[in-house]
């Protein structure tokens, strides 16, 4: 690993004026699962001068019931997150996404903040650069996503264009589905944004100068439903292949607000909006459940070596609605 400077931040205030001083050259550490992985593989082009430390911010892991919602501090631990009764109680599909994030003692050190800014896992990315040279992919800024050509099999079947890594992140699937906005801070002040607008195709839209501080969820609808399913190839311990988060709300019998957010398939989280419109107004059951999930894959565009990622999809959409899930 190479050297760098490391700053323990005492307040966002500080954190801010560090990064903003750095001009693009300092990162952010909180758990550090991912970050230290990708400075010791040495992937990025460029190597920051600078580590500016934020799990010395108190205040930061909070999570707290309000009258609107929940609001979960950007150090919350995931295993806090999972076990928090507060989450369990109105927000089950986040405390599921939560548990299913790799190992205890990873849950342990990772915080939601750096859950959701971790980077990509497509391995073409993250090729370390001991091994006879980092790859410089689209992601990277140059030339080509190397996955259109290559061994395909764990990425992108949908919503991909130029890079076609999918979001590693299983609470941001969640968070999707429970429609919370992000509360980032930076040298203009602070700002609140929905998870559709922070996940960009090749990154997030934190500018240099900004870190996540929150995350804010509205309540969901008493009584829904909710579910998050992911399909793993070493259970428990990894990234999804495919993920489904599911909030529903029954209304007379019948499907009232539906969001369906799939994971592992596509660079974002996905909204499966045709699924979703198939479903509204119609009462779960298997027939629906079956159209449901046909129209959650109907613009599917797999790669050479990823088709196989569609009948997980569907399958797991079906799961996802039909399960009743946490109320
Ligand atoms: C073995 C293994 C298995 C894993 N399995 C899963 C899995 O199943 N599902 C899943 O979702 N993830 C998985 N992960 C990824 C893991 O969840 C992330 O590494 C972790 O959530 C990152 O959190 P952290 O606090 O450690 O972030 P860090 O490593 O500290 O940071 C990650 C990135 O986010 C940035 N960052 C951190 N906090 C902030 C902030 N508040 N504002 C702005 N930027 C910030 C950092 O600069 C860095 O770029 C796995 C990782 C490993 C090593």
């Amino acid at each position: 690993m190479k050297s760098f400077n490391h700053f323990n931040a005492k307040s966002v205030r500080e954190a801010i004026t560090l990064l903003k001083n750095h001009k693009g050259r300092a990162m952010v550490i909180a758990g550090g699962t991912d970050l230290i992985g990708i400075l010791k593989d040495r992937i990025l082009p460029s190597y920051p001068e600078a580590i500016i430390n934020i799990k010395t911010i108190p205040g930061l892991d909070v999570i707290e019931e309000s009258a609107a919602g929940l609001k979960v501090g950007a150090l919350a631990k995931l295993a806090d997150i999972a076990r928090s009764q507060k989450v369990k109680k109105n927000f089950g599909v986040l405390a599921e996404a939560a548990k299913s994030v790799g190992t205890p003692h990873l849950r342990n050190m990772a915080t939601i903040g750096g859950n959701l800014c971790q980077d990509v896992r497509c391995w073409y990315y993250r090729y370390p650069h001991h091994m006879g040279g980092r790859v410089i992919c689209r992601r990277k800024g140059k030339g080509t996503c190397y996955a259109i050509k290559g061994d395909n099999r764990y990425n992108a079947i949908l919503g991909a264009k130029s890079c076609f890594a999918v979001c590693p992140s299983d609470t941001a699937i969640a968070l999707s589905a429970l429609e919370a906005k992000i509360k980032i801070a930076g040298g203009d002040g602070t700002r609140f944004i929905s998870i559709s607008d922070f996940f960009t195709p090749l990154g997030n839209s934190l500018n240099r100068d900004e870190l996540v501080t929150e995350v804010r969820i509205p309540n969901p609808p008493q009584g829904c439903r909710q579910r998050f399913l992911k399909f793993t190839l070493r259970e428990p311990i990894d990234f999804a292949i495919v993920s489904v988060a599911s909030v529903i709300n029954i209304e007379d019998g019948v499907c009232g607000d539906v969001r369906i957010v799939l994971g592992g398939v596509a660079p974002m989280p996905l909204r499966a909006k045709g699924a979703e419109h198939v479903i509204k107004g119609k009462p779960l059951n298997s027939e629906t459940a079956e159209d449901a999930a046909r129209a959650a894959v109907s613009n599917a565009k797999p790669l050479s070596r990823n088709a196989y990622k569609i009948e997980i999809t569907k399958v797991m959409v079906k799961r996802a609605i039909l399960s009743e899930g946490r109320r």
